[in-house]
């Protein structure tokens, strides 16, 4: 590897080059149950850096298969993406930098945190809604790259609604602005004698000779993360030619992002939710479709094995909240522990309002509380920081956010196993669907718990496994399965957000069929003919690859 380090040191990088045990340990996880050691750690000191080292890696492929680059930001990832073989390339180091922000749109660059992020634009009364749950712990460049969501989705979309323009250093090594274009600088486009000029040709050759049968293969719900989002990009009805649409959720297997341009809306600085406790699901089918009508910011939801965790782990929220915050909770949760004493609540679902005002919002949850009376209801709103009741609602986003971060690093003998993590289908077939789902999380005496964004009917069961163990192993594959051909049966989407990865990559082909599949693989090739970007994932991963790669320690 010295002479390697070396050889690279002279092609002109100047960034920093680990191939240190320790370092090769930390990056071989992300938050995904699969490990993989990675041959070299690199760092790019800038997009010039970025650039060289595409192209080194491009030269020298043929004579070193081994060779490959795969985009780390914050590791967050929970289906494997951030983990490789070959070099891993860490922008969390030097892609640092917030360049502007105004109203309306903010630049920076892909290893800036999202918490920092957010900070820059709450100071514009800005917001870039499509965070994930992970809000505080991830880059906006992750979010890019796995077209991530959360829980103001249901009202604002995902990620890719946000990308305004890119930068992306393709496989031949230059970096290029990725943005919509208007047919006339598409055709400018596809004239050049380049490569940028090749891949727009070739990409509106694939999506015009396709056109019925891509828009088609567009899952029929509100949220997707599976393959590539081929079916955004060329409408010939507008015209328009979106290339961000492809980058956004290909995991980095295309090129690797160095800039971005996020469109951002105004931030809402009230906010009230109404919290609504069921002891049985049966009347999920009449609620969803309720609440849905009044069309809520968020509408999240958590099972009772989140509750009961949440209460398991109550002193873990004293580090979290700090002391006065953590006694305001215990004491708001009295009225709660009283609920309980009536039984305990099957499923917990939060409506979120936002608004200019306490008023506008207070109106909004007292109108659903009304229509919604019959139902077992309870009623709180917060309104930021003015407001001495914001802590009442923050119990359950506490809940709702932390569970799986709970999970992860509270049961010491068992391990968080995201494998079914990230489903979706459409609310309409909740009350049917649930049901079927718990049964096959009992049949596989799976310890796992049930959140998600109901309005999305996109939910994130994550068991503890002890992985290590092969019988424990041995349940992945078919209980994916079953629960896969259920969301299938009901034409959902088998990621929502957190994009597919080594767990979800070999299943592109039941998602979508050969066909579509063979579309993604032309994409993949189109972009980088060598395989040189995070191979073994979306189209060209396969389950015994993964599978070979699950951990084996924690
Ligand atoms: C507790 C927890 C909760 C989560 N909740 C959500 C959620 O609500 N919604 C959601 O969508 N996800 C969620 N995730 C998954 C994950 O946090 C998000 O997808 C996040 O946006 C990933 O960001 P990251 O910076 O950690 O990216 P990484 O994990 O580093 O990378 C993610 C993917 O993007 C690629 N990539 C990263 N940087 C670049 C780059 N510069 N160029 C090219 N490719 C790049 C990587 O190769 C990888 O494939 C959660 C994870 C955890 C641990």
């Amino acid at each position: 590897m010295d002479e390697f380090k070396t050889q690279l040191a002279a092609a002109g990088f100047s960034g920093e080059l680990d191939d240190s045990e320790q370092a090769r340990e930390f990056y071989s996880h992300d938050a995904s149950l699969f490990e993989i050691k990675p041959q070299l750690i690199v760092k790019p000191k800038d997009s010039k850096d970025v650039q060289t080292l595409v192209t080194f890696v491009a030269e020298n492929k043929k004579d070193n298969p081994w060779l490959s680059l795969t985009a780390r930001s914050a590791g967050t990832d929970m289906s494997g993406g951030a983990v490789n073989e070959g070099l891993i390339v860490d922008f969390t180091t030097h892609f640092t930098k917030i360049e502007g922000v105004t109203k309306t749109e903010a630049h920076a660059q892909p290893g800036v945190y999202y918490r920092d992020f957010e900070k820059e634009t709450l100071k514009h009364g800005a917001l870039m809604p499509a965070y994930p749950a992970s809000r505080d712990l991830c880059t906006i460049g992750g979010m890019v790259n796995n077209n991530s969501g959360g829980e103001k989705s249901l009202e604002f979309g995902k990620t890719e609604n946000f990308v305004n323009e890119l930068k992306v250093v393709f496989a031949d090594g230059k970096e290029y602005t990725v943005k919509p274009l208007n047919k006339l600088e598409l055709v400018r486009k596809m004239g050049q004698k380049d490569f940028e000029g090749q891949l727009y040709k070739k990409v509106f050759d694939l999506c015009e000779k396709h056109y019925d049968k891509i828009k088609a293969a567009k899952p029929k719900v509100t949220k997707n993360s599976m393959g590539y989002n081929l079916w955004d990009v060329w409408d010939r009805d507008t015209g328009m030619f979106h290339m961000q649409k492809l980058i956004v959720g290909s995991q980095g297997t295309l090129g690797l992002t160095t800039d971005i341009k996020y469109g951002l809306v105004p931030h809402r600085p009230h906010s009230g939710i109404l919290v609504i406790f069921l002891r049985d699901i049966d009347r999920l089918g009449e609620i969803i479709p309720a609440v849905l009508k009044h069309k809520p910011a968020t509408f999240e939801s958590f099972d009772d094995a989140t509750l009961w965790l949440s209460i398991r782990f109550l002193p873990s929220f004293l580090k979290l909240l700090g002391l006065p915050r953590f006694i305001h909770l215990l004491f708001s949760l009295i009225p709660d522990g009283l609920q309980l004493l009536h039984g305990i609540p099957k499923l917990i679902l939060m409506v979120e309002f936002n608004g200019e005002t306490e008023e506008e919002v207070r109106t909004k949850i007292r109108v659903l509380h009304h229509e919604l009376k019959d139902h077992r209801v309870r009623y709180e709103i917060n309104g930021e920081e003015e407001d001495p009741t914001e802590l009442k609602s923050e119990k359950f986003w506490l809940m709702r956010r932390q569970s799986f971060n709970l999970l992860r690093s509270k049961v010491k003998d068992k391990h968080t196993a995201p494998f079914i993590d990230d489903l979706v289908v459409n609310p309409e077939h909740l009350t049917e669907f649930l049901p079927k789902i718990r049964k096959i999380i009992k049949k596989y005496h799976l310890l796992a718990t049930i959140a998600g964004h109901m309005g999305d009917g996109n939910f994130h069961i994550i068991p503890l496994m002890k992985i290590e163990e092969p019988s424990e192993r041995a349940k992945l594959l078919p209980a994916m399965k079953e629960v896969d051909e259920l969301v299938l049966h009901y034409k959902g989407s088998l990621s929502g957000e957190h994009n597919d990865g080594l767990v979800r990559g070999p299943w592109l082909k039941q998602q979508f069929g050969a066909e579509v599949l063979g579309y993604f693989k032309e994409v993949k090739h189109i972009f980088d003919p060598e395989n040189i970007f995070n191979p073994h994932k979306k189209s060209d991963a396969n389950w015994d690859y993964s599978f070979s790669h699950i951990r084996q320690k924690f």
